[in-house]
């Protein structure tokens, strides 16, 4: 039998998310376009809405949502929509942990690769006319420390992803690490401050909170070897970009890939004037396969609320 609900999907996401949707009974309305004004005059006729990226919700919005009795995020980050709002509405927050951690833990490795080797840089001298081979003298991951800040869903895909290129891990969380896990990886635990001292290459993995705005300041950059790489796929706010900028600039850090800025899009930054920087346009769940797992994981999640189940 078939919902009498009405979806508005709001941002581009894989057809299958509408397809179940529609199978199961739902009227879904398509708007991958649909602007911030159009939004809070029609939101009031949906019981379900959906979003990825490109659409903030807003108190404002949320307020006018007198139907609402869901909202999705076909991803993992819920800061673009305003929760409290949401709760002060009695409206159901959900979102698909569970899509991105193997693409985003991928885009890490690759990142690695792309520093430890200088593969943009030396595709960007190519097409320059320039052959840089003696200039380009990389190191290998093998045997390097990998400290990992949040071992949640992507910081343990990405542990297990590095042991494969026998980097000796890291981990720092605020909360306990599955010891199953840390024996899988022989996995070292240790505060942040030790984590950063020792570490080769960094990756953050934690939410944008009160308590990680910053996280990565001017004071902790100076505690890290001047050889030492970091990797923010997490969220922008997380690393101080300016203070990151004058550490790397001034040779006290061996260097940066960043798939996450404090403003996006971020085509003007300065972190691109450096060679020792690699950058990503927040692409890290950015694949076939994490969009259709997301798709799927809210359209079921989707049916079992209305179904009752969970
Ligand atoms: P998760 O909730 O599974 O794990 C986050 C971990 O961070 C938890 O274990 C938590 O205890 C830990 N943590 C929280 N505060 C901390 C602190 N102050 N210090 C150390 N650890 C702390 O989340 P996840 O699915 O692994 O996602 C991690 C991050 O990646 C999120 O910020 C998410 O928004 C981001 N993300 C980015 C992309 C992208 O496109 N680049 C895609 C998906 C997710």
């Amino acid at each position: 039998m078939g919902f009498d609900k009405s979806v508005l999907i709001c941002d581009e996401v894989d057809p299958v998310l509408n397809k179940v949707l529609t199978e199961n009974g739902l009227t879904v309305s398509y708007e991958p376009e649909i602007t911030a004004e159009q939004l809070t005059e029609k939101i009031s006729n949906f019981n379900i809405v959906i979003v990825r990226s490109r659409t903030t919700l807003t108190k404002e919005i949320i307020e006018k949502a007198d139907n609402c009795e869901i909202i999705a995020r076909v991803g993992v980050g819920l800061d673009n929509i305003d929760q409290d709002a949401a709760k002060a509405k009695n409206i159901r927050v959900i979102n698909a942990v569970e899509g991105a951690m193997n693409a985003v833990a991928e885009l890490v490795l690759g990142l690695m690769l792309s520093m430890a080797r200088q593969i943009p840089r030396g595709d960007r001298a190519i097409r320059n006319g320039e052959w840089l081979k003696k200039q380009l003298k990389g190191t290998e991951l093998k045997g390097k420390y990998l400290g990992i800040i949040g071992l949640g869903n992507i910081g343990k895909r990405l542990g297990r992803l590095a042991r494969a290129f026998n980097m000796n891990i890291i981990g720092y969380d605020v909360i306990p690490i599955d010891p199953e896990f840390s024996k899988e990886v022989g996995l070292m635990k240790a505060d942040l401050g030790t984590l950063l001292q020792s570490s080769d290459y960094i990756s953050i993995h934690v939410p944008l909170l009160d308590s990680t705005y910053h996280m990565i300041d001017k004071e902790k950059l100076s505690t890290m070897k001047s050889t030492a790489r970091i990797i923010n796929t997490s969220r922008g706010g997380v690393i101080d970009e300016d203070a990151l900028y004058d550490a790397l600039k001034d040779g006290k850090l061996g260097g940066a890939a960043l798939d996450v800025f404090e403003t996006e899009p971020a085509t003007g930054t300065k972190l691109a004037e450096l060679d020792t920087v690699v950058l990503t346009p927040h692409v890290g769940a950015q694949t076939k396969e994490a969009q259709s797992l997301a798709a799927n994981v809210i359209a079921e999640k989707i049916i079992q609320i209305l179904r009752g189940v969970i």
